[in-house]
């Protein structure tokens, strides 16, 4: 079967290509992100495989059912990105990667927390500068806080295990609660109560109309003042312009970010000699409290290869049965996550 590759980079051909070298899939790499205006580039291929920032709304599903496609496979765990029930009424079949590597994107969340807490990011240039400096780089013992997690699925469940271990007590809000993180002495609380407790809150839900701007003025007016929130998850879980609000007047005390409501436009791509456009972001790097990173949480070697093989399988499947190894199902569409 011919695969059309969408927002293919150098490190996903390289996976790929490997995993792709006992079955051999006809893989055609595009670099453009699939949209309205690309989804042409699609013409002669059964499959479609996207990433994340990848936009398969309802006319672009209408375009790749014109041009014959039957299966839609994301490179992703997240399905946010794709109309689902424009899918299922086109005859598209959607795959996805339930699970790559959850500690990747732990184990960069807690990259965050420490980087924001200790400042060794900014440590890192002082010194480089022959400033040795201590003001401003003042943390605090992460021992004895405590870390509210929103999604206790698998990277949830994983933060809520290393932060146990830096002796943090750890809280979590999820309307299906993990038996696994309840053994781990965990306490479930309503999110407003994690909220007003939490030292540090971490968001590891999926996007879905109920957690689209879940954080927003009103979640914010409720946390535990100079808190600290991380967002690994997706980048609309956070109201972006009520927490630039909760920065500027101290409700918030700092802010990780690996994913941005708006990121489409500007991650995974070097705009080193543009211009940015977009305002909101530009406020937000303007904060010495706030630290950024371009999507980058899923990022290491396991992961990768863990996609590619994952997505070889999930086309291959399709081809022999009619059903990808790991489909995007109905009930999971209804509840959204
Ligand atoms: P998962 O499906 O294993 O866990 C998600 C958890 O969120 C589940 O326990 C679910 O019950 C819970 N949940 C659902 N609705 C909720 C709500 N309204 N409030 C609180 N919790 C809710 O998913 P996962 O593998 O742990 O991944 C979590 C999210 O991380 C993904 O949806 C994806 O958006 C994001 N992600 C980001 C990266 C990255 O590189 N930054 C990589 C992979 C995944």
């Amino acid at each position: 079967m011919r695969v059309a590759v969408f927002s293919t980079k150098p490190h996903d051909r390289r996976f790929l290509d490997v995993a792709n070298e006992q079955v051999r899939l006809e893989l055609i790499y595009l670099e453009p992100r699939l949209s309205e205006e690309t989804a042409a580039l699609a013409t002669g291929a059964g499959t479609v495989c996207v990433f994340v920032n990848d936009d398969v709304n309802r006319k672009v599903i209408a375009q790749l059912r014109d041009l014959g496609v039957r299966f839609l496979a994301l490179r992703s765990a997240g399905f946010n990105h794709v109309d689902l029930a424009a899918a299922e009424a086109a005859g598209i079949a959607v795959g996805r990667v339930p699970a790559y590597s959850p500690h990747a994107v732990a184990e960069h969340t807690v990259a965050l927390m420490l980087t924001l807490n200790r400042k060794t990011h900014r440590a890192y240039n002082r010194v480089r500068e022959g400033n040795f400096a201590l003001d401003g780089l003042l943390g605090f013992d992460l021992n004895g806080k405590t870390v509210g997690i929103v999604g206790t699925g698998l990277i949830g469940e994983i933060v809520a295990r290393i932060m146990t271990g830096f002796g943090c007590r750890v809280v979590a809000y999820d309307p299906a609660p993990n038996p696994r993180c309840v053994e781990q002495g965990v306490q479930y609380l309503p999110i407003g109560d994690l909220l007003a407790q939490s030292d540090v809150v971490t968001l590891h839900c999926p996007l879905t109309p109920a957690t689209h701007h879940l954080i927003d003025d009103n979640a914010l007016s409720t946390l535990k003042r100079g808190a600290m929130l991380i967002n690994t998850s997706r980048g609309a879980v956070i109201d972006t312009r009520a927490v630039i609000r909760g920065l500027k007047n101290g409700t918030l005390g700092s802010l990780g970010l690996d994913v941005y409501e708006e990121e489409a436009d500007l991650f995974f791509e070097d705009l080193s000699n543009r211009i940015i456009p977009d305002d909101v972001f530009s406020r937000l790097l303007t904060f010495p409290n706030v630290l950024i990173t371009g999507h980058q949480a899923f990022f290491t070697e396991e992961a990768l290869r863990a996609i590619a093989q994952t997505t070889i399988d999930n086309i291959s499947g399709f081809e022999r049965e009619g059903q990808p190894l790991h489909p995007v199902r109905s009930e999971v569409m209804r509840q959204g996550g």
